[in-house]
């Protein structure tokens, strides 16, 4: 794992630190907002108050001169109480502003992160995803151009040996190949329009899938069973089939020469389990949780030699079987075999 996870630190805290900042700013420009809407509405009503508590109809002429001092003496004792009102409630405000700006700088906080931290998480796979793929093709490259360079400086290569190089080179771009169609396929099929469901046979998906792969099974004289019933669901007949087509592939791939790959279905009320057990090198119990990680293969598969793939496929059927609201999963004995289950719904 080679990210850069300073920088994406960096990043992180200062992304969060501007969105934090609008988050505070906004929460601010409200409470202020308000506090000027109460303040401006309280003191409207002190004055009010005030003027009308001390205002009292003389046009009759009968208050006399100690009624009218009285009056005065009232007004400015309700204007002090109005005076000290509104000092009150301007601190109060303050405080209360203050106390927003504080609270608010937390939740300001806290939200930023919760925007953020999904954004973060899809960065940090893409970045994962090309460090891995970048990983991936170097290794292939390196052994193409070392051959080459090292063929090169023979004083004399013979047309046999250049032959030979050539072939090699064919060799090595098929499997870059390979890899590069991987690494596309896994970014296409996240774009894969799911939607597109229908009524599916599973038969068809399946005859569909032995059309793939009959090449690869006789060439290894390896017999493929399929045990259908005639089950039909609703779902995408392209996923479908490139998702049994990795699981059979696989299957020829890390079995023995004549021994025999099934293809079963299981119905239940709800859902259909398509089965494809293989009689093959089987898969460790320490591998068996990472087998559907990106680029992950296990050792017994690295060291054979005829096997080359890429630790690609699983992934891709995972993605694929999880873009059509079903889940894979695997069991496996070491030197008996494997058995890959992938759960669909019917409906
Ligand atoms: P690969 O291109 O290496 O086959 P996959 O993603 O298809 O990549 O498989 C990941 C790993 O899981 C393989 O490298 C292999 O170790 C293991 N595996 C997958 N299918 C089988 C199987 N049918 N039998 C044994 N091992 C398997």
């Amino acid at each position: 794992m080679k990210i850069n996870v300073t920088k994406m630190a960096k990043f992180a805290d200062s992304t969060t630190g501007r969105l934090a900042a609008t988050y505070l700013a906004l929460i601010m420009l409200m409470s202020l907002g308000f506090s000027v809407v109460i303040y401006n509405v309280s003191d409207h009503q002190l004055h009010r108050q005030a003027t009308s508590s001390s205002s009292v109809d003389d046009s009759s002429g009968i208050f006399d001169q100690n009624n009218i001092a009285f009056r005065q003496a009232v007004r400015s004792f309700l204007s002090d109480r109005a005076s000290e009102a509104r000092g009150e409630l301007l601190w109060n405000l303050i405080l209360l502003n203050v106390s927003v700006g504080l609270v608010g700088a937390g939740v300001s906080y806290y939200l930023a992160r919760r925007t953020l931290a999904p954004i973060e998480a899809a960065m940090a796979s893409k970045d994962q995803f090309i460090s891995d793929a970048s990983h991936e093709l170097r290794t292939p490259l390196t052994a193409l151009q070392t051959t080459n360079e090292v063929a090169l400086r023979k004083p004399e290569l013979s047309l046999k040996e250049a032959k030979e190089l050539i072939a090699e080179n064919i060799q090595e771009t098929k499997r870059l190949k390979y890899l590069t169609d991987g690494l596309l396929g896994l970014l296409k099929e996240a774009q894969t329009n799911t939607l597109d469901r229908t009524e599916v046979s599973l038969q068809d998906i399946v005859s569909e899938t032995m059309n793939q792969i009959v090449i690869y099974a006789q060439d290894k004289d390896i017999t493929v069973e399929d045990v259908v019933p005639n089950i039909k669901i609703y779902s995408n007949p392209h996923i479908l089939t490139q998702i049994l087509t990795i699981l059979v592939d696989n299957a020829i791939k890390y079995s023995p020469s004549k021994s025999t790959v099934t293809i079963g279905v299981k119905q239940a009320k709800k859902s259909v389990v398509i089965s494809v057990r293989d009689e093959g090198i089987g898969i460790k119990a320490t591998d068996l949780p990472h087998i559907f990680d990106r680029f992950y293969q296990a050792d017994n598969s690295r060291s054979q030699a005829s096997t080359q793939g890429y630790g690609l496929g699983l992934a891709i059927a995972k993605k694929l079987v999880s873009s059509i609201g079903g889940e894979i999963f695997a069991k496996s004995v070491i030197a008996k075999g494997s058995t890959f289950f992938v759960k669909l719904p019917i409906k």
